[in-house]
Parts: structure tokens; sequence; C-alpha cells
């Protein structure tokens, strides 16, 4: 669906575009009432690149929820860092996984002369091209389906998620791990209604509980635990499930009166050198009902591709990168490589280039790996570092914490990097 972006680039006037897609065409004629439990915390940026191509229209007249602030904080101290916008502008967006696919279809329908798609088409196996072909070789990557029809490309983008079958036909090396954590999803609702415009993450020992809003009364649950905890928490009575989730977030069992003086000291320190440079902290709202048909959990797991492209293949999102949900970021970096892609691609088109030529194709691996490898890294780093209760290290991410919250420029590059 990211390549809804190159059927409105009018230099590929011109070339076809064939979508494969495994599953069936996803559309809602209008919204259902009940909130589906996979939602993405949409940046700025990924908005305005649906907006680009028509999309986020269709987002805005279904439904989405933007939020102003977010507020993370430790389990294991009074330690916390917020970011707000100072001129009232949204900082992202929390929308249903399932609007976005309808948006995007909605959009592919507009652009059907340029965009082919082929729903429930599976591709099953894939025959690469020789980077200088001889004669007799086809110089094109041949795609075989389920069905038994076989489609020729110059280009073929792997959009195929975390699994990519392109990445490991093209023989790309993954490095990856599995996390000791899966991620239960729920649709909660809340005790009382709110102006909820806040997304709110706590670090607990075993993982980062998360809840992100949907409406006045409704919020999305993402809680990364052990995958013992997050089978216990699928199967336990709804009353229990919610009374975990509240005391997650309210209960300070995991403080210690060192961290919490220790801490103390510290946050006055900084507020003698900076007493501007701190925010107030919020209460996140109670939970009293949750959704029961909404509870699901997910195995999480970290990945990279050393290369993100060879001669006619690139790879795009989770085929090329997975990240920890921790930082609502897996979506939005898809989105950032079909942004930089489509401009690199469609460069190369006005120059009547070979789009599927390795000189194009490694501006873009360049590009977006920069941006990528950071932003996985310090993922992998935070949860690291939130999944200990030692001492030295609460201590280290504790007054970390209150020092970069202290520090409103580099909070706004923090919040820059995190909103493209
Ligand atoms: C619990 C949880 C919460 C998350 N929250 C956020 C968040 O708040 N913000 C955020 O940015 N990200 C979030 N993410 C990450 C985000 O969901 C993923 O990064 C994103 O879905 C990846 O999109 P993708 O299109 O690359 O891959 P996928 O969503 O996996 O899509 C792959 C597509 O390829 C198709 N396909 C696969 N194989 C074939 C084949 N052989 N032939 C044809 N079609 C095929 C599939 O049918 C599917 O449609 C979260 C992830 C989890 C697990």
């Amino acid at each position: 669906m990211y390549l809804l972006t190159l059927g409105h680039d009018i230099h590929f006037h011109d070339k076809k575009i064939a979508l494969l897609e495994a599953g069936p065409r996803k559309e809602y004629s209008h919204m259902p009432d009940s909130y589906s439990n996979r939602v993405s915390s949409i940046s700025p940026g990924s908005a305005t690149l649906l907006s680009s191509c028509g999309a986020w229209d269709h987002v805005c007249s279904l439904r989405l929820k933007p939020f102003q602030r977010m507020q993370v904080w430790d389990a294991c101290s009074e330690a916390m860092i917020v970011f707000e916008k100072d001129d009232l502008d949204d900082m992202g967006y929390i929308v249903e996984n399932d609007v976005i696919m309808s948006a995007l279809t909605k959009q592919l329908d507009a652009v059907a002369d340029r965009v082919e798609v082929f729903y429930r088409s599976k591709a099953v196996g894939y025959t690469w091209p020789l980077p200088s072909h001889s004669c007799g070789t086809s110089p094109w990557v041949q795609v075989e389906l389920a069905d038994g029809r076989r489609l020729q490309t110059k280009l073929l983008i792997g959009a195929d998620g975390h699994n990519s079958m392109v990445r490991k036909e093209a023989e790309i090396k993954n490095i990856e791990h599995q996390y000791d954590q899966s991620a239960v999803v729920a649709t909660l609702y809340l005790s009382e209604a709110t102006n909820n415009s806040v997304a709110w993450q706590r670090f607990l020992p075993t993982g980062p509980i998360a809840l992100l809003p949907l409406s006045d009364t409704a919020s999305s649950l993402v809680w990364s635990t052990s995958h013992d905890h997050a089978a216990e928490l699928l199967t336990m009575d709804e009353e229990s499930f919610v009374d975990s989730i509240n005391s997650a977030f309210w209960s300070n069992i995991n403080h210690s009166d060192f961290i919490d003086t220790a801490g103390a000291m510290f946050r006055s320190a900084i507020s003698l050198l900076k007493p501007s440079g701190t925010a107030v902290r919020q209460l996140p709202p109670s939970v009293a009902k949750v959704d029961p048909e909404s509870r699901a959990m997910f195995p999480l797991g970290m990945g990279h591709a050393t290369e993100y492209v060879q001669h006619r293949v690139a790879l795009i999102g989770d085929a090329a990168h997975r990240v920890h949900p921790l930082a609502g970021q897996g979506v939005n970096l898809g989105f950032g490589d079909i942004a930089c892609l489509a401009h690199h691609l469609s460069a190369a088109a006005f120059n009547g280039s070979d789009l599927g030529s390795l000189k194009h194709l490694l501006k873009f691996e360049t590009e977006r790996q920069r941006h990528n490898v950071s932003l996985i890294a310090a993922t992998d780093v935070l949860k690291r570092l939130y999944s200990t209760t030692l001492v030295p290290l609460v201590l280290l991410r504790t007054w970390g914490l209150q020092a970069t919250n202290a520090l409103p420029p580099v909070k706004e590059q923090i919040m820059a990097f995190a909103s493209k």
C-alpha cells in the first residue's frame, strides 16, 4: 500500500505499477462503533506523506485522535519526561491500522489506471536477473504467484513485513533478535470522560505499558511484558485485567527510598540551574472496562537488513527493519522509506534512467539506513536499560531522564527526529 505514492507521481505516468497483496481488499463504507485493537501512533511527517497522496482526508473522515502531549515515566523512580508542542500543534495521531488501510485502498482506486492491485495474490517465488545480463537471460525480476500467474518487473519493492520472502529469496542478511517480551493490546474504556489528548507510557521492569487516546472515553493499550505474563493477561477475567492495568500505571511498588532521594536531590539541583526546563506531571486516567473482544498478544523482536537494495530490488518497511513498539515508530519508519525511495525514483524517471539500477537505489539505502539505524539502536538500548532494577542503572536512567526533561533543546531535537 506504500506504493500509492508512486502512482501519484507525475513522472510515473507512463509506468505500470502492480501491487501484490496476499490478503483481501479492506475498505470501510462506514466505521464500526467498536475500535480495532491494532492502532499506530502516526507522526506529523507520515500524515504529510499520506496527505500528499490524498489518503489523509479519508483518514480524517473515518476516525483518528490527535494528541498534543506525551508523558513517559519510570516505575522505579519519580523520573519522567514530557514532550509537548508550544504552538498547540498536534504531536501525532492515534489511528487504527484498518483506517489507514481503508484510506489507502480508497485512494488506490483513484489511480487505478496506473496502479493495478492484485488482492488475494501471494507471491511464492522470485527469479533474479544477473547484474550484467547475458544473451538468453531475462533482464527483469520474475515473480511467480500462488495461482500460477507470472509477472516481471524492472524493480521489485519488497514491502512484505518482517518475515519478508523478498528479503530471504534475495539472500539479504537480516540481523535479528527475538525479545523476551510479547505485546498485549486491547481497547479500554475510561472511568470518566476526559479531554484525553495525552499519550502515556510507563516503563515497568517487565516492559513498557502505553495508553494511547482513541476518544474522550476510550484508549488503546499496548503492554509489552514477559511472554508468560502476557499469556496470563489474556486469560484473566475482565475485572482482574482492568485492575492489573490501573496498578501498572499507579503502583509505586518498584520505588526505593534511596533512588527517590537521589532523584529528588538531582531534580532540585537542575531546577536551580534551569528553572524553566521542567514540565508538570499529570496523572493518567483510570480504566474502568475492556472491550471483551479486543485482547490479543504479539511476540516482539528487532531486525535490520544489512542491505536495503540489490540490483532491481528494494526493501521498505518491516521487510527492512523491525523495532520494539515502545518508540511507536515502526510504521513511521516505513512511510519515511517510501517518501525517500519515491523521491529518488521520481528523479530517475524524470531523467529517463533505469529504475532498477543500483545508482539510485543506493542513494535511498544510504539516506534511510542513516536515519533508521540510529532509531533502532536507541530503541533497543532503551528497552534494555529499562528492563532492569539494578540500582546503578536505575540511578543512571533516572538522572538521564531528569536531565533530558530539563533541557528543552534536547527534547526539541528528539521530537523533531520522531516527527519525521
Ligand atoms: C503491538 C504493536 C504495536 C505497534 N504500534 C506501533 C505504533 O504505535 N506506531 C508505529 O509506527 N508502529 C507500530 N507498530 C509497528 C507497525 O505495526 C509495523 O511496523 C507495520 O505494521 C509494518 O508495516 P509493513 O507494511 O512494513 O508490514 P506488514 O504490516 O507486516 O504488512 C506486510 C504486507 O505484505 C503482505 N504480504 C506478505 N507476504 C506476501 C506475499 N508473499 N505476497 C503478497 N503479499 C504479501 C501481507 O499480506 C501484508 O499486507 C506496532 C507493532 C506492534 C506489534
